[in-house]
């Protein structure tokens, strides 16, 4: 479903949305690619019809659920894919995504379309932080990495497209842990989304928000996603309390408390990529350090967190 924000400026409700520009002399940018290109080609059709040309997809961030789709689109129309550094390393080699998972080639269970796109893409210009010309629109790309290494939102107009900078309470209901490579760049990139003033924000799931003063919707959902991110922490802490555990029982502890077994590899290998992204910040915050007991790599506390000096 398009709906239009302000004139020329539309997004696509979806599983996963994305954003559609209008720029001058009939170009058309699509701000992320979808799954696949299914949906953005549904999107497209009532504008190409009427002469309109796909002019550029610009990537928030390479995760595959938001540039399946660039490949195809790009094979399609010829189109320019900008994508963020590093990440857009993932659109020209799809394997990275699994191997980021994965630590290593990824096995097969781990080279799956919600994981890694399906066709490599060439990347015609890496994005950074900043204005971006484009089919005669200058966008804003405001970097918001946590989530993913290098992702921007792209503020135009009075749109925020915020990508997966942040998620919606229904959706954070949803999922035990949300995926972040850095939580805190992650949280970092939340107090730069709180000092936006756009007017419309367009998340990477779900409806958008309008923020009108005197009922902005926004500072809620913020509170709700750093609350996330350091209630996994307190969990960490707490249950590395009990004694040193593996990266892997830590996750399973947590999984439990939130009541979620695992069956397939790529929800256990989403969360486990999580939680350790958790954990490397509490070493890097000096709150827990690597330990070996009989030869097992665990995690415990660090001297000064433990707090009896031993
Ligand atoms: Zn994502």
């Amino acid at each position: 479903m398009l709906t239009e924000l302000e004139p020329g400026i539309y997004y696509w409700r979806g599983g996963v949305n994305f954003g559609l520009l209008v720029g001058a002399d009939r170009q058309l940018v699509l701000i992320d690619a979808g799954l696949d290109a299914s949906a953005p080609r549904k999107a497209l059709r009532p504008f190409l019809e009427q002469g309109y040309r796909l002019a550029a997809v610009v990537a928030t961030h390479c995760h595959a659920d938001h540039i399946g789709g660039a490949a195809e689109l790009h094979r399609r129309f010829g189109c320019p894919v900008f994508a963020p550094a590093p990440e857009h390393l993932v659109l020209e080699h799809p394997e990275l995504g699994g191997a980021l998972l994965y630590g290593a080639y990824p096995p097969p269970t781990l080279q799956g379309k919600f994981l890694q796109p399906q066709a490599p893409c060439p990347v015609a210009g890496v994005l950074r932080p900043g204005p971006f010309a484009v089919a005669g629109l200058t966008l804003e790309l405001v970097p918001v990495p946590g989530h993913s290494p290098g992702q921007v939102a792209v503020a135009v107009g009075e749109v925020l497209f915020a990508g997966d900078s942040l998620f919606l309470p229904e959706v954070l209901e949803k999922h035990a842990f949300l995926f972040m490579v850095r939580p805190q760049a992650y949280l970092e990139s939340l107090e730069r989304i709180a000092a936006r003033r756009e007017p419309y924000l367009v998340p990477g799931h779900g409806p958008h928000l309008v923020r009108r003063p005197g009922h902005d919707p926004l500072p809620e959902v913020l509170a709700a996603n750093r609350a996330h991110v350091r209630g996994i922490q307190d969990r960490i802490r707490a249950a590395l309390a009990r004694g040193p555990m593996s990266e892997e029982e830590v996750l399973l502890a947590l999984a439990r408390q939130a009541g979620k077994a695992y069956d397939s590899d790529p929800s256990y290998y989403l969360d486990r990529a999580a939680v350790s992204a958790h954990l490397s910040d509490l070493a890097a915050r000096g709150e827990v350090e690597p330990a070996y007991p009989e030869g097992r790599r665990c995690w415990r506390l660090a001297d000064s967190s433990r707090g009896h000096g031993g």
